[in-house]
C-alpha cells in the first residue's frame, strides 16, 4: 500500500517537474493542474463546491473549518470520515503556526470516487480517493501530508523532491498513526538522491536537523515560501553544497528517533507523599528537566512507573536521567515491558547493576521492537542502597526510521 501511495504521487511528481519546465505549474507538486481555485482563503473553492456538488458537512473548529465533500454514492464511511477531520484539527493549527501563519483557514477535503490516485492537495483543496482510504482505514496522515502542501503554498522554483520531502518530514513529525499504521521513513540507500523526495528526502532533512541546524527546515520552508529557493539555499544555511551535505549523509546516516513522551499520562506505583504535581512528584519525571526529579523517601522493590501514549508508538529506546544528589537513590536494575491492553505485558529491556556516574546524567538504552505500544512500564526491582529512591527523568523514543 506503501508503494501504491509514492507511485500515484511520483506520477504526479513526473508531471509537475513537466509543468514546471513549461511554466505552467508552479505551486505545489500535489497540485492538480484543473480548474481548482488557488484562491488563498478559500471561499471560493467552498462556494463553488457547495453550488455544484451535493454532501457538502462542514466542520468548524475554533478558527478553522473543513468543508467535507461527500460524492461517494451512498455515502464515505463517517467513521473514517471523522478520523481524518479529527486528525487533521489536531495537526494542521500546528502545521500553519510553524510553517505559514497566514495559510488557510477553510479547507476542503474531497472524497471523489472519480480520483485514481490515493490523494493531492491544491490550493485549498485535498483530494482523496475514497475507495484507497476504505481500505486503508489507519492511513488518515495522509492528511497530514496533504495539509502541509496547502500550509507550504511555495511559490515556483522550488524543486517537487523538496516539496515532498518537507511534506513527509512534517508527517513523520506530526503524524498520529504513523506506527500503527506501519508508515515509515526510507533510510539512506547509496543508490538514492536527495532527489528521491518523500521519505527518502525527509529523513535527510531530519538527518541535517540533527547534525547541521535544528531550524533547517523551517529555514528551507521560510525560503521556499518567499520565492528565493535556489541551490545556493544550502550553502548559505549549512556552508555546503546539498550534494557535499548528501555525501556525508551517506558517510554516517545515523538518526535519533522522536522523543514521543510528550502527551504520555505518567502513573507510579508509589507516589510521592506530596502527591504527583509536587515539587518532587512524579509528574517531575516527564517534565523534561533534568533539574527537578521524582523522589519517594521508601523504595519498595518492583516499583512501577508506567507511561500512556496517547497513540501507539513503536518504542526503540528510552533515556533515563539521575537526579541531583544522592547516586544511591538512582535506579540499578530494572525491566521494562510494553502492552496494548494493559494487561498482558511483552518485556523489552532488561538492565542489572547499571550506575550512573555523575549527577543528572542521562543515559540511553535501546532494544530491537517491531511493535507499536500504548503502554510502557519499568518495573525497578533495586536501587543503589538507599531507602529512597529518584530519577529525574524518563523519555521514551520511537525507532528512528
Ligand atoms: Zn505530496
Amino acid at each position: 500500500m506503501k508503494n501504491q501511495f509514492k507511485n500515484s504521487e511520483k506520477i504526479r511528481l513526473s508531471r509537475f517537474v513537466l509543468l514546471a519546465l513549461a511554466g505552467v505549474l508552479s505551486f505545489s507538486s500535489c497540485k492538480k493542474s484543473d480548474e481548482l481555485s488557488r484562491s488563498a482563503d478559500g471561499t471560493g473553492i467552498a462556494s463553488k463546491s457547495q453550488s455544484k456538488l451535493l454532501g457538502i458537512i462542514v466542520f468548524p473548529f475554533g478558527d478553522y473549518t473543513i468543508n467535507f465533500k461527500d460524492d461517494v454514492p451512498g455515502g464515505f464511511s463517517t467513521a473514517i470520515r471523522d478520523q481524518m477531520v479529527n486528525t487533521f484539527f489536531a495537526v494542521y493549527p500546528k502545521l500553519s503556526n510553524r510553517f505559514n501563519t497566514n495559510a488557510a483557514k477553510t479547507v476542503t477535503i474531497w472524497m471523489n470516487p472519480d480520483f485514481t490516485g490515493v490523494a493531492q492537495a491544491g490550493g485549498t483543496q485535498i483530494e482523496i480517493n475514497p475507495a484507497y482510504m476504505s481500505s486503508h482505514p489507519k492511513d488518515v496522515d495522509v492528511v497530514v501530508h496533504e495539509g502541509m502542501h496547502i500550509v507550504q503554498a511555495y511559490k515556483g522554483g522550488v524543486p517537487g523532491w523538496l516539496t515532498e520531502g518537507i511534506a513527509d518530514y512534517v508527517r513523520y513529525k506530526y503524524g498520529i498513526y504513523n506506527d500503527e499504521n506501519g508508515w515509515k521513513m526510507q533510510p539512506y540507500r547509496p543508490d538514492q538522491s536527495y532527489t528521491a523526495g518523500y521519505g527518502t528526502t525527509a529523513t535527510f532533512l531530519v538527518w541535517l536537523e540533527q547534525h547541521y541546524s535544528a531550524t533547517i527546515v523551517d529555514q528551507l520552508n521560510t525560503i521556499s515560501r518567499n520565492g528565493q529557493y535556489t541551490s545556493a539555499t544550502w550553502v548559505n544555511i549549512t556552508g555546503k553544497t546539498v550534494d557535499q551535505l548528501w555525501s556525508e549523509y551517506g558517510q554516517n546516516p545515523t538518526i535519533t528517533g522522536l522523543d514521543v513522551t510528550t502527551g504520555a499520562v505518567l502513573t507510579v506505583s508509589r507516589e510521592n507523599g506530596s502527591g504527583a504535581g509536587s515539587t518532587e512528584g512524579s509528574l517531575k519525571l516527564i517534565d523534561n528537566s533534568a533539574d527537578t526529579k521524582f523522589f519517594i523517601d521508601s523504595f519498595p522493590s518492583g516499583l512501577t512507573l508506567k507511561l500512556t501514549l496517547p497513540q501507539l508508538k513503536i518504542v526503540t529506546s528510552y533515556r533515563l536521567t539521575s537526579g541531583n544528589d544522592f547516586p544511591d537513590r538512582d535506579p540499578k536494575s530494572w525491566t521494562l515491558h510494553g502492552s496494548n491492553d494493559n494487561s498482558n505485558w511483552t518485556q523489552l529491556d532488561s538492565q542489572t547493576n547499571q550506575v550512573f556516574t555523575s549527577r543528572k546524567q542521562e543515559k540511553t538504552y535501546s532494544f530491537s521492537n517491531l511493535t507499536a505500544y500504548k503502554y510502557y512500564r519499568i518495573s525497578v526491582s533495586a536501587n543503589n542502597g538507599s531507602a529512597g529512591f529518584q530519577l529525574a527523568e524518563w523519555r521514551v523514543i520511537k525507532r528512528p526510521l
